[in-house]
């Protein structure tokens, strides 16, 4: 990975009170916080590492609408739309660029759910279409591909993430938001049943409203709050690699197949995994959430491995602790996994057999992160029930990047309680009440 590009937090000592504070750096806090100063509001952004630090510079950079869930495409929509304006406004350029995505189905049944998918793109109005056997032969610069198909939607785009997420904190900032770095929020303060503020390692914030954007952090915080959400992180690695030899084909936006998936690079190599690859640790909150997370791991069981993992008891599996002591966000500034050697090897091999672009380029560096996945894989965005003044947004299931600003607007919209921009409903916190029921 990059690291995430140099930050300068606001310089004034810590405000004593904010319209609306928010918890974590990343892309759907900067989000929020753009949202929010957009419209006057004061707003103070506490991260307790770097901003972009964790998620959000250590994805692939991939922003596209193709194959997501349809109940996320409305938001997706609007995420894009943000991607576009702040991209032309920001002082740096973040390399966002409209490629295009494509996805290889390297069996037929991958194909008919591929092509099957094409209806919520034609109810979006989402330009996605399979190609041609021509056209995938064009693509991959060979006579026979040997795939059984390939969908491909030209509007979808990219961006660097190690440096998009900290330039548009800078353009919060311009526009009136306070951010502060080295900040933890260890916990929530309340007056007559809702959130009256939050409890820094530096002092207390009043506010109105909390927004908590804290990825894989959020649960922990939470439950420390006495609130349960069925939140747990899996470790996803990934590789870049240096520039494919001169003469090599030029890339093709974004390609993403089973075995290994690729992005080109502003610094002409390629950022390499594989989707859905990652391992969940088995954390405390993995067996009080095992029910609810069941119909995903059997989905997916051939591409999650479950280890018990270094953090069993470690900053991920804590979950209860005071104000006035020192928090595991404090101990752990930065969540910086191991990658997982083996499966990039792999990776690595599968990627180099299927895509000539990466002839002649080297391997450079692997790295991981740690994803927070829901149940359902879609974000939780909303108010907490029986809370009011604290809204989450987190939950973003290893597609967050693309659609974080528009994670980050609808929260702050709940936040404020303006009318949101799409219907928040499917990203209700309640929605896995049914099985939490079932599990009692
Ligand atoms: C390897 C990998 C590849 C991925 N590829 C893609 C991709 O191509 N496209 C895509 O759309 N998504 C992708 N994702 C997912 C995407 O990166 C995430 O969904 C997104 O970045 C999540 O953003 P976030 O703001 O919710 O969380 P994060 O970026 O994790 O930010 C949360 C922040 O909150 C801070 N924090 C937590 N608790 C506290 C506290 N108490 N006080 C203060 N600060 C706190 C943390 O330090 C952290 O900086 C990928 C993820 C990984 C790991």
């Amino acid at each position: 990975m990059s690291e995430p590009s140099p930050f300068e937090a606001s310089p004034e000592a810590l405000p004593a009170r904010a319209d609306v504070v928010i918890i974590g750096g990343g892309v759907a806090g900067v989000g929020a916080a753009l949202a929010l100063a957009e419209r006057g509001v004061s707003v103070l952004l506490c991260e307790k590492g770097r901003v972009a630090a964790e998620q959000s510079s250590r994805n692939w950079g991939w922003i596209r609408r193709q194959g997501r869930d349809p109940r996320e495409l409305p938001l997706m929509t609007e995420s894009m739309a943000l991607w576009r304006r702040y991209a032309g406004a920001l002082d740096t350029d973040i390399g966002f660029r409209q490629t295009g995505c494509t996805y290889l189905c390297t069996t037929p049944a991958e194909a008919a759910e591929r092509e099957a998918w094409l209806v919520h793109a034609r109810d979006h109005d989402i330009p996605s279409r399979m190609l041609s056997r021509a056209e995938i032969s064009g693509l991959l610069d060979t006579r026979d591909s040997g795939m059984h198909g390939a969908i491909s939607t030209p509007d979808d785009c990219l961006a660097e993430p190690s440096l998009a997420v900290p330039a548009l904190a800078r353009h919060a900032q311009s526009l009136g938001a306070t951010i502060f770095e080295g900040t933890a929020v260890r916990t929530l303060m309340r007056i007559g049943g809702r959130v009256s503020g939050v409890m820094t390692e530096h002092g207390p914030v009043a506010c109105d409203a909390v927004i908590l954007a804290g990825g894989a952090w959020s649960r922990p915080f939470l439950e420390n709050a006495g609130i349960a959400l069925p939140q747990l992180a899996v470790r996803s690695s990934a590789l870049r690699t240096g520039p494919a030899r001169a003469n090599a084909a030029p890339p093709a936006g974004m390609i993403g197949a089973g075995g290994a998936s690729i992005r080109p690079r502003r610094d002409g190599g390629y950022t390499v995994g594989r989707a859905g690859a990652a391992r969940l640790d088995l954390v405390p909150a993995a067996f009080r959430h095992l029910f609810a997370f069941l119909p995903m791991l059997q989905k997916r069981w051939r591409i999650v491995d479950l280890g018990l993992g270094r953090s069993f008891f470690g900053p991920l599996g804590h979950h209860r602790w005071r104000e006035d002591e020192v928090t595991p966000f404090e101990q752990m500034r930065i969540l910086d996994p191991a990658p997982d050697a083996r499966l990039l090897t792999d990776v690595w091999q599968k990627a180099q057999a299927l895509y000539p672009q990466l002839s002649g380029a080297e391997k450079v560096q692997g790295w991981a992160g740690m994803i927070d996945v829901t149940p359902d894989e879609v974000p939780i965005i909303d108010g907490v029930p029986g809370l009011p003044g604290l809204v989450v947004a987190t939950g973003l299931s290893g597609h967050g990047f693309g659609l974080g600003l528009g994670a980050g607007r609808l929260a702050a919209e709940l936040a404020t309680g303006e009318a949101p921009c799409v219907t928040p409903d499917p990203y209700r916190m309640n929605r896995f009440a049914a099985s939490r029921k079932r599990a009692a």
